[in-house]
């Protein structure tokens, strides 16, 4: 184990200009593998979604999934991607244990989809970032070391292995190397992030949930010395799953290399692993530019070459680009400029915009999301589509306030009951007994005994300083730990002494 020398990110970039790279894999949300039959639904039992084709078995025959031919040109016309006339499967060999074939049937120089662009917001400035390819690919399978205390294969007992997300078809996304101001590398990294998961999810090709793994990013970073034209040696932290922790892996890394790089050591060309817990990365396995997969092309599978006609009509089906949807839902939400920033900013677009569809007021849904939510993500550590709460459960808890039957202090305790798992919002009131009290007796009694409780301010009312019954109000309210009908509480208090 050595000790990593850090240089604050600030300081690292008054001498460096970091150089970036991301690659997205997408888990397409096709019904069936990329080569076979097999289902692709996640959670089921180890080893139950598996058939002699994805397991590899002797004398197999792969079959290509044309949905998700047609899933992946989507998505290269919707990264404003060239769509190739002809192009092949390759085989990429390498030995890992969680993949049967011992190759991944992956695209090499033939790529489905190449020469793209997207254009990403953030803090009001707009930056570009090239595409270079988006190809087709095929998961591997999982591998469980069981004994150990990290979870990581050194010092298990045993390891286990599970196929079924063996062939789940992939799409990676390649950008070329990103060059922005240092200080919004981070932010840039994230917000891409962010925008291409939108735009996916916008597509309906994937369910694009980075904490189940249906989108995942591999963040390239490299520091070159300010005024240099060459290129630093690289890292490649792996398997990033969330939009902060893309953003604090740049950062990690831009002070790593420069603690190297200062003492004029050598980065190693490497993959490192994203620690969430700390934010800190540490070393994977040594890769060089050299490593030779020994790529060729796949023989078992036939060449595909999608008709221009056919590229034409799915083009006709992308939705609305990104940019052009910010901009109606924006005019239709009315929210101001720094509303909607903030809102794009917290990778909560999506969950907004579901939330209103499901009933809730665009104020109300940026409230909940942007407040609540963000916090409790923030504490977590978490990203807001993780917290286990649906922008339809907001909605419903929006609605059972706008009912009366809870008030905004209640809700915060329906929101933990549902995080928690106690159940739907209206189970949970009843679970917690949270539901706002306007029944009259109840209330009367309480109130007779706050005006028992607090003559002086009884007087006051009497004598018509209504401003007084604020502390009747109060007094009755923690009584009835928050669950008074504030409203009809004051209106008993009037009632009883003018
Ligand atoms: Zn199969």
């Amino acid at each position: 184990m050595t000790t990593e020398t850090l240089v604050p990110v600030d300081e690292a970039l008054t001498r460096y200009d970091p150089v970036m790279g991301l690659e997205i894999h997408i888990e397409l949300n096709t019904t069936t593998k990329m080569f076979c039959g097999c289902p692709t639904e996640f959670g089921a039992e180890p080893n139950t979604q598996v058939c002699p084709v994805c397991l590899a078995l002797p004398g197999a025959l792969p079959v290509v999934n044309a949905k998700a031919i047609e899933s992946a040109i989507r998505i290269g016309l919707a990264l404003n991607c060239e769509i190739a006339e002809w192009c092949r499967f390759a085989r990429k060999n390498y030995f890992y244990p969680d993949m049967p074939k011992n190759f991944q049937t992956s695209q090499y120089d033939e790529p489905i989809a190449f020469d793209g662009h997207v254009d990403v917001e953030v803090d009001g400035e707009t930056y570009r970032i090239d595409i270079e390819r988006a190809h087709m690919e095929e998961d591997t399978g999982k591998s469980l070391h069981v004994g150990g205390s990290t979870g990581r294969i050194h010092g298990a007992d045993f390891s286990l292995v599970d196929y079924n997300r063996a062939g789940i078809p992939l799409i990676e996304i390649v950008t070329r190397t990103i060059e922005v101001p240092g200080d919004k590398a981070a932010a840039v990294a994230r917000a891409y992030v962010s925008y291409v998961r939108d735009l996916i999810g916008g597509l309906g090709v994937s369910d694009v949930r980075m904490d189940q793994g249906s989108l995942r990013a591999d963040v390239n970073l490299s520091l070159k010395p300010k005024g240099s034209t060459t290129l630093g040696t690289r890292s490649e932290t792996k398997n990033v799953n969330s939009f902060r922790s893309v953003e604090r892996a740049v950062r990690y890394e831009i002070s790593r290399h420069a603690g190297i790089l200062d003492q004029g050591g050598s980065v190693l060309q490497e993959t490192r692993h994203f620690h969430e817990d700390t934010g800190t990365t540490s070393s994977g396995r040594e890769k060089s530019d050299a490593d030779d997969y020994r790529y060729f092309p796949e023989p078992d599978l036939a060449p595909v070459s999608p008709s221009r006609e056919w590229v034409e009509e799915l083009r006709a089906t992308l939705p609305e680009p990104p940019a052009v949807r910010r901009a109606r839902l924006q005019a239709d939400w009315g929210f101001s400029d720094l509303e909607m920033r903030d809102t794009i900013g917290a990778g909560a677009l999506q969950l907004v915009a579901d939330t209103i569809e499901a009933g809730a007021t665009p104020q109300a849904a940026r409230k909940w999301w942007l407040g609540e939510m963000a916090r409790r993500a923030n504490e977590q550590g978490a990203d807001l589509d993780s917290l286990g709460i649906t922008p339809l459960q907001v909605a419903e808890i929006q609605a059972l306030i706008d009912a009366g039957r809870i008030n905004d202090k209640l809700a915060r305790s329906v929101f933990d009951g549902v995080i928690a798992g106690e159940g739907t919002p209206e189970e949970v009131i009843v679970g917690r007994q949270l539901e706002v009290v306007s029944d009259d007796g109840a209330l009367g009694d309480a109130v007779d005994r706050a005006i028992a409780g607090d003559p002086d301010a009884a007087q006051k009312i009497r004598d018509g300083k209504q401003a007084a019954a604020g502390a009747l109000i109060g007094a009755v309210m923690k009584e009835m730990r928050g669950q008074a009908d504030a409203g009809r509480v004051r209106e008993l208090i009037l009632e009883k002494l003018t």
